[in-house]
């Protein structure tokens, strides 16, 4: 029998806990969205250059966002699956391109916010403290107003669900000599724009999207930019096509305190600045041990099916750790999911049943030879895992053309990485996307 509503702690108003509180809402349960920004969108409200105490590091009031961003996936793809990403007055639409700045995501996410009346849901420059777990009552939530001191205001909830983002705690290279190397450190984090490295020598280390993005940005203007990829043959040496200032290297080997930097071919470069592009780490610091989950080499552990933690599920739940994915309709799925099983609609298999599905899943981990930091990694199977979820939730598969034009995507990407949001192949796929999206734009 599904239970009586409860009443929910979301924690984050991003893009995640805002599906989040539509899907528990819409179960007939009573979320209070906790967000400590004093607007939703998290990721994507942009905050404009600033000095950063210190440039390696996180500062909770910003996001990694920086000036230029542009989508890496086309709008139709990444939209929510009810609530298409068109260009519409209905999303607030102002930049009608397949791939957008970020401005045009936030635009989205706050016309979504509205569309679903989540707003009045959720407590703004209101931060999440601590997260207690009541044996027999339920859940304490510490939250305390922006510019309060004190401990905060303690509440009793029944669940409380985690959508706090994972872009935020930088994660940073290992080199070898670099303290007593003279130039700056960054990271990706804390970049905007590209005008402070005028005529600089730039390293960026990294191969991600930001990598890619960062380095072409910062060679508008600085002198040179070396690109460091740890999965890039030690040989590596090679100017990038298109550009007079821009190479990719191995892996830095070592800083020197003469300003050098040596990469594993043995080439070396005087360089001013080292741009950290090296990702982030999963953190949860208003959690305790009573969470019962731990974060090791950034794997959240355990959860089964990366969002249920068996040994207090389902009063705890984490949306949106899955990378390598299409974000938005994840988490709408896993909140579908959460917000089922927290009415006793769907049936969670018994704790011993999740622990043992969690252990198989690290094992065939281990077996494919993956290291235990890409446990939340979802390239090989992010649709397996959708489909799951949907098939839990008595909902349909994403659909066909959004994992063909998906595949398209990434194709297009490497064979031109320089251009793919301007030119591309498979407007056939768009399409089809928009004639599937007329259903919900009526
Ligand atoms: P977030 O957006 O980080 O939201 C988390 C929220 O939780 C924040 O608002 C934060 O203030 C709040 N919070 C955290 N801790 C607390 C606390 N203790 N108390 C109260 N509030 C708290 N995705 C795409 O689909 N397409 C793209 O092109 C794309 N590009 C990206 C580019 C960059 C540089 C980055 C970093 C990410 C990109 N992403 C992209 C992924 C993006 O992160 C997701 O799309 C999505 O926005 C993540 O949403 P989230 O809700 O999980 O996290």
């Amino acid at each position: 029998m599904p239970s009586a509503s409860l009443r929910l702690a979301v924690v984050g108003a991003g893009a995640a806990g805002l599906a989040a509180a539509r899907e528990l809402r819409r179960e007939g349960h009573a979320p209070v969205v906790f967000e400590r920004a004093a607007a939703v969108g998290g990721t994507w409200l942009y905050t404009p250059p600033a000095t950063a105490a210190d440039p390696l590091g996180a500062a909770a009031t910003h996001s990694s966002l920086y000036a230029s961003l542009r989508t890496n996936l086309p709008r139709e793809v990444m939209g929510f699956l009810d609530f298409p990403f068109v260009a519409s007055a209905a999303t607030g639409s102002a930049d009608p391109r397949r791939f957008p700045g970020h401005e045009e995501v936030l635009r989205y996410l706050e016309a979504f916010a509205r569309r679903f009346d989540l707003l009045p849901l959720v407590r703004f420059e209101t931060e999440v403290l601590r997260v207690r777990r009541e044996p027999g009552v339920g859940w304490a939530v510490a939250s305390r107003k922006l510019g309060e001191k004190g401990s905060g205001e303690e509440e009793v909830y029944d669940a409380v669900v985690v959508c706090n983002g994972h872009y935020t705690e930088p994660r940073v290279a290992t080199i070898p000599g670099v303290h007593t190397w003279p130039g700056k450190q960054m990271h990706s984090h804390n970049y905007r724009e590209p005008e402070p490295f005028l005529d600089q020598v730039v390293i960026i280390i990294g191969a991600s999207a930001s990598a890619v993005d960062i380095s072409r940005d910062v060679a508008s203007v600085a002198k040179e930019v070396h690109i460091a990829d740890r999965s890039a043959p030690a040989s590596t040496n090679q100017k990038q096509p298109g550009y007079d200032n821009l190479w990719l290297h191995s892996m830095i080997d070592r800083a020197q305190d003469d300003g050098s930097v040596v990469f594993r071919d043995g080439s070396l470069i005087k360089a001013d600045v080292i741009m950290h592009c090296t990702g982030y780490l999963y953190d949860f610091p208003f959690l305790g041990d009573d969470s019962t989950i731990n974060v090791d080499d950034n794997r959240v552990d355990p959860l089964y099916k990366h969002v249920f933690p068996p040994e207090v599920a389902p009063q705890l739940s984490f949306i949106g750790l899955p990378w390598k994915v299409i974000p938005f309709p994840l988490f709408e799925l896993q909140s579908k999911w959460v917000a089922g099983v927290l009415s006793g609609r769907i049936e969670l298999p018994s704790k011993e049943e999740m622990m043992e599905d969690v252990k198989a899943f690290y094992l065939n981990l281990e077996a494919l030879g993956w290291p235990k930091r890409y446990t939340h990694n979802f390239s090989n199977y992010q649709f397996e895992y959708d489909d799951w979820l949907a098939e839990q939730c008595g909902y349909p598969p994403i659909e066909e053309w959004r994992k063909l034009m998906y595949a398209a995507t990434t194709k297009n990407k490497a064979a031109r990485p320089e251009s793919y949001r301007d030119e591309w192949d498979d407007d056939h796929l768009a399409i089809e996307a928009n004639e599937d999206f007329k259903k919900y734009l009526k």
